[in-house]
């Protein structure tokens, strides 16, 4: 029973837990423990400091840092030294990856004019590190293979597959030509692989000054976008067929580790690309005749947009050096006092493509204060129940090498022990952004509003709530609305790839998060030259008063899931989204036949031939066989299974914690916790998805046409997205099954807790 006691905020009768959610139970918590639990959380979030934050950016951020630098193995020696420094026991672990470096790289215009591409990003007199070009990387996409090529040029707009239905409406094919792009609306690594399925020879990739550069806002160095000059490095790698190191899939890329010749790698991309400036792209647009570009196609360069093909011609070249580079990832241990087999990891990368102020240091340094914080608590007494595991990943950028290498090398310990994973990155001014498994949305809540805001006098929780309520998604139904109020917890949106939570999550089955402030103050210096210090302190988080938030809101994560007796899992939350999921996918599927039924109608009434406008010709869409009706009925079972389990680990939990959750106190809990952990690799399966093994969670997968943009229910959506109707039915059961499997561990799960509790 709840007591009821006159409010002082609002002088009637409320649930005090309302309004005072800081003092209430924790989940996963006797009250007794959960009162010291606090008190070594409000003691954590004291101890980061902006000064400290400010310091290691100036340090780590001082010299480019990208995987093989000598700057790259200092700095991670220098991680290591300060973790040493601070209690812990720390080492470095090192794999050995291909990492391509460009030899030779030539963009020109050969036809209709000459015209050479400068490739170069300039020094800027007011920012001093803009100037050490010795070290710096040039601009240039990692995993392009080697190539040399002259071609007419296309454009072809975000080079993602809806693009290419357009170019198919207006007669044009990119067959043997070289297409340019802009970054955006996918991962950059989208572009060249749909380019390449359509049979072009080269890929330019360009920033837009629409998507991040004048069009926005001042350009750097008077503000913080994207100048003429600028580019944006990047991986290109396949990584939606398996991320980590081409050359070793599914095992960690040890000395001894079996390599794939590189002619087997298949995450290497088909044709030559090149990231390229807008100043660079610009003169090879205004080259190109042919039909105006679609309205949505048009950025904000101040020329009439064309398609092509030509007359523009192009010759693309471009070599790399094929070497193997060595990866330093800094790991530290905190040994658990009566868990020591279950592992709450936390991880950020320390690599950059140049300098990397904001990408990575900006996280890293959160993750190096959290790191010093949990030093000061044990030498101030404090033992976590679960072992705690601080992780500082090389080789992020080209394509999550670190952390991936050393999840699969340590794949079967990780499988039995990992019970979450915390990941940031960059980080900035603005809003808690959180994505991940729905297991942790509850507790994930809960930590939020612990943490208050630097900027508005209200916690992290609260501005986001509002911030949701402000500012709803324009598709959002009157009930979306109205939920955001009244749900217990905010909703969490499901993980995609792009940074290193990819291996624990997508490949173990491991329950993870992904957390980080940004929304607010506009950037256009991702992975240039100029994502450094000068940058970062005039137009991004200055004060570091975020960046203390991270460490907070991190650390605080780590250290309530480390010292709880029960994991705080939570599957009410989680089957509640499954729902949506299952609902989107049936709804996906009826509108793909009645989308495909009206058109084919559309094309026998003459429809197209009747409205075309002969001076500007289209050609009617092929007609296509209608999709058959899919038995969603297995899903639907799995999900109603997946349900009532959750609703009994609920009920299991409401009785352990009663009369302050003395049970909680006294029980043996280990069985329980363990059960607790086969929940998230209980939604994976061993074969993993359609045509891409890695990938083994059932829920949730970057998109295979994506990139970084998640799909929730991968094989089943992308199944029905990509017109496999047979293998959708088989997905559907697979999935269903997935669901079931969940729901028998979580009823396993159950079963433990009142055993114990009893
Ligand atoms: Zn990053």
């Amino acid at each position: 029973m709840k007591k009821l006691a006159i409010c002082a905020l609002c002088g009637w009768l409320c649930s005090p837990l309302s309004f005072a959610a800081d003092a209430g139970p924790l989940r996963g918590y006797a009250n007794e423990s959960a009162r010291t639990e606090r008190e070594w959380e409000v003691k954590f979030r004291s101890i980061p400091d902006p000064a400290n934050l400010r310091a290691y950016m100036q340090r780590l951020s001082a010299r480019p840092h990208h995987v093989g630098s000598a700057y790259d193995k200092d700095n991670a020696e220098w991680i290591l030294s300060r973790f040493k420094q601070w209690g812990l026991d720390a080492r470095i672990e090192t794999f050995g990856v291909l990492f391509p470096t460009p030899k030779e790289r030539v963009v020109e215009m050969v036809e209709p004019a000459r015209f050479s591409a400068r490739l170069e990003e300039p020094t800027q007199a007011v920012d001093p590190t803009s100037s050490q070009h010795s070290e710096q990387l040039p601009t240039y996409n990692a995993y392009s293979i080697d190539g040399d090529v002259t071609a007419p040029l296309v454009y072809v707009n975000f080079g993602v597959p809806e693009d290419y239905e357009v170019l198919e409406r207006l007669g044009i094919s990119v067959k043997g030509a070289i297409v340019i792009a802009r970054y955006g609306a996918s991962w950059r690594g989208i572009k060249p692989k749909v380019a390449a399925e359509h049979g072009a020879v080269g890929c330019l990739i360009y920033s837009d000054p629409h998507e991040d550069g004048y069009f926005q806002g001042e350009v750097f160095p008077d503000g913080a976008l994207r100048n003429k000059d600028g580019v944006q490095r990047g991986s290109v790698m396949d990584m939606p067929v398996y991320p980590g190191d081409p050359l070793t899939p599914g095992v960690g890329a040890t000395p001894d580790a079996k390599r794939l010749p590189r002619s087997e790698a298949v995450t290497l991309t088909k044709i030559p690309v090149l990231p390229i400036s807008w100043g660079d792209a610009q003169p090879l647009l205004a080259a190109l005749k042919g039909p105006v570009a679609p309205e949505r196609w048009r950025g904000a360069l101040p020329m009439t947009y064309r398609i092509g093909p030509g007359p523009a011609k192009v010759h693309l070249k471009v070599a790399f050096n094929w070497d193997l580079k060595t990866l330093y990832n800094v790991i530290a241990r905190i040994p658990g006092a009566t868990y020591p087999d279950e592992w709450i990891i936390r991880g950020n990368h320390h690599d950059a493509w140049v300098n990397g102020a904001d990408d990575p240091v900006s996280g890293a340094s959160a993750l190096m204060e959290e790191a010093r914080a949990l030093g000061m608590l044990l030498s101030q007494g404090w033992k976590p129940k679960r072992t705690v595991v601080l992780c500082v990943w090389d080789g992020e950028e080209p394509g999550l090498l670190g952390s991936t290498e050393w999840a699969e090398a340590h794949a079967a310990e990780l499988g039995r022990n990992a019970a979450a994973y915390i990941n940031s990155d960059s980080n900035a001014r603005g809003y808690l952004e959180v994505s991940g498994s729905h297991t942790l949305e509850k507790f994930i809540n809960g930590v939020a509003r612990e943490i208050d805001d630097p900027e508005s006098k209200v916690t992290v929780w609260k501005r986001l709530q509002f911030h949701r309520i402000a500012n709803p998604p324009p598709t959002a139904t009157p009930q979306e609305r109205q939920e955001v109020r009244s749900r217990a917890d905010l909703r969490i949106s499901a993980l995609g790839s792009g940074s290193d939570y990819t291996a624990f999550l997508d490949h173990l089955g491991i329950a993870s998060v992904n957390l980080g402030f940004g929304g607010e103050g506009k950037e256009g210096i991702y992975h240039s030259i100029y994502d450094d210090f000068y940058w970062y302190t005039h137009f991004s988080d200055g004060d570091f008063a975020y960046g203390r938030a991270l460490a907070q809101t991190a650390g605080t994560a780590v250290l309530r899931l480390a010292d709880a007796e029960l994991l705080p899992f939570d599957f009410v939350n989680l089957s509640d989204t499954i729902r949506r999921y299952v609902e989107e996918v049936e709804r996906l599927a009826r509108e793909r036949r009645e989308q495909t039924v009206e058109r084919n109608r559309q094309i026998d009434e003459g429809l197209f031939a009747a409205i075309d406008d002969p001076r500007e010709k289209m050609l009617p869409p092929a007609k296509e066989p209608v999709p058959p009706f899919l038995n969603f009925a297995p899903l639907e079972n799995g999900l109603a299974a997946l349900e009532r389990t959750a609703g009994l680990y609920d009920r299991a939990m409401a009785e352990a914690s009663q009369n302050g959750g003395s049970a909680l106190a006294r029980a043996a809990l280990r069985e329980a916790n363990a059960r607790l952990i086969e929940v998230e690799r209980a939604l994976t399966s061993n074969d993993g998805l359609p045509n891409r093994p890695w990938f083994k969670h059932q829920i949730y997968a970057p998109g295979f046409y994506t990139g970084y943009g998640v799909k929730t229910l991968p094989g089943v959506r992308e199944s029905i997205e990509q017109k496999q109707w047979r293998q959708a039915d088989d997905q559907i059961v697979k999935v269903g099954k997935v669901l079931e499997n969940a729901g028998e561990a979580i009823q396993g799960a159950a079963a433990e807790l009142e055993k114990a509790a009893r």
